[in-house]
């Protein structure tokens, strides 16, 4: 992916006069290779201020992406969101028009004034929340209502997981406040997964057996679905637990579920195991918002972190199945990175590959303790001192089978030591 690619703007003004009222104007420009989003904007000026109304519209190289008549004079495209009256989609490469209609212009004329930008692919660390119900299911909020919540929280994606059911993913808006990603929570009476990234994952959800569960997998992996078992070490709740045999088909696992408490903690000891053993499974986190009972369960707590390669559903989803997440408890937490030589967060170094592990922490508070395990366990300790918002370190590996992050914080609203952020391993291939 060549992330050097230039933005580009540019301003284009166009003079209307009074006699080309009520026809429509193309004004061209060209669109490159690897555009990820085309935004624009029209300033309309007459002189001393006399009344004009000039429509807005976009086609693009296959034809019309949307109109929006007066109502607007801002419009942004994205793959997966576009403004109100706009597709979303492929910046496809080619002639491109902002479309003009000369709906009412005074005497004199007007001056339309069109900022452009282009706005390349930009592979970048985008942050969501993996687990939410709304009115679909036993949930308090419209999806209107939660997109408005994940935006207000800073939250990129949101993904929709109502119980045994995919209603919520036949409507849900495309504008700008939150990508949604369709998903569905398969609630069986012993214990929960998450069908994530696609809108009809399965075709019933009665699971009454081992082999009934492993058909609906594979049916969902079938489909293009990501396959997460959620609070699988509930101890709050009978039938959440998780006691099904573990999937071959399974991705991830929810091993931070809501605010951080003892099954979370539980869950991160059997994970742990599970990458000591040799299994990769993405831990991700997900916040369970059902309504606004517990002022601590929230959308975006936690936030799961993905490294896309563009702001696209199927890029987080493939971030996802990359292991290259990081959760952190809101969406202001710290962040983490690691690389080894080009390898990222989630990579398999081989076993001739580069030995140096860098870790970059930021957005660190006073006496914050980061920790670096490996299979072997904890590694090294180190405390964040005063006014050290970040962190870099080098560690070399010496046969290790992975290393990953914890970051751990006092929260004195709770008086309570609680994780504040982990990553997924970097591995490294066994000799
Ligand atoms: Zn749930």
């Amino acid at each position: 992916m060549d992330s050097n690619l230039e933005s580009y703007h540019r301003i284009l003004t166009v003079n209307i006069a009074k006699q080309q009222e009520k026809q429509f104007l193309e004004v061209p420009f060209r669109v490159g290779e690897n555009v990820e989003e085309i935004a624009v904007n029209m300033t309309v000026r007459a002189q001393n201020d006399e009344r004009a109304t000039i429509d807005l519209g976009m086609r693009g190289a296959n034809g019309i992406r949307g109109w929006s008549g007066g109502a607007r004079s801002t419009v942004i495209l994205r793959p997966d969101t576009a403004t109100p009256g706009y597709l979303p989609g492929t910046m496809e490469p080619g002639d491109w028009a902002v479309l003009l209609g000369v709906y009412e212009v005074p005497a004199q004329g007007v001056t339309v004034e069109l900022s452009i930008d282009c706005v390349p692919v930009n592979p970048r660390w985008l942050c969501g929340d993996l687990h939410s119900h709304t009115v679909h299911s036993d949930g308090a909020f419209s999806i209107d209502e939660a997109a408005n919540r994940a935006q207000a929280c800073g939250l990129d994606f949101l993904a929709l997981t109502d119980h045994n059911t995919y209603s919520q993913n036949l409507g849900y808006p495309r504008d700008l406040r939150v990508l949604f990603i369709p998903g569905m929570e398969l609630t069986t009476y012993a214990g929960h997964v998450n069908l994530i990234g696609v809108a009809h994952p399965v075709d019933d959800f009665r699971v009454a057996s081992q082999s009934d569960l492993r058909g609906y997998l594979q049916t969902a992996a079938t489909r293009g679905a990501l396959i997460s078992v959620n609070h699988p070490l509930e101890m709050s709740c009978d039938s959440c637990a998780w006691r099904w045999e573990w999937d071959s088909v399974v991705d991830a696992v929810e091993v931070w579920n809501g605010p951080w408490h003892e099954a979370n903690d539980k869950a991160l000891a059997w994970w742990q195991a599970s990458l000591a053993s040799g299994r990769r499974l993405t831990a991700i986190g997900g916040s369970d918002t059902h309504n606004l009972q517990d002022p601590y369960v929230q959308h975006g707590r936690p936030t799961t972190w993905v490294y896309a390669e563009q702001y696209r559903r199927d890029d987080i989803l493939r971030a996802i199945r990359q292991r290259r997440v990081f959760i952190s408890y809101a969406p202001s937490g710290p962040r983490l990175n690691m690389s080894c030589g080009p390898y990222l967060m989630g990579d398999v170094v081989p076993e001739r590959g580069p030995h140096l592990v860098r870790v970059v922490i930021e957005r660190l508070e006073a006496d914050d303790e980061i920790l670096l395990i490996s299979d072997r366990g904890i590694e090294q300790r180190t405390v964040a001192g005063q006014e050290e918002p970040a962190l870099a370190m080098e560690v070399t590996r010496h046969g290790e089978r992975f290393y990953r992050i914890e970051v751990w914080r006092w929260f004195q609203e709770v008086e309570q030591r609680l994780m504040a952020a982990m990553s997924n391993p970097i591995y490294f291939e066994e000799g």
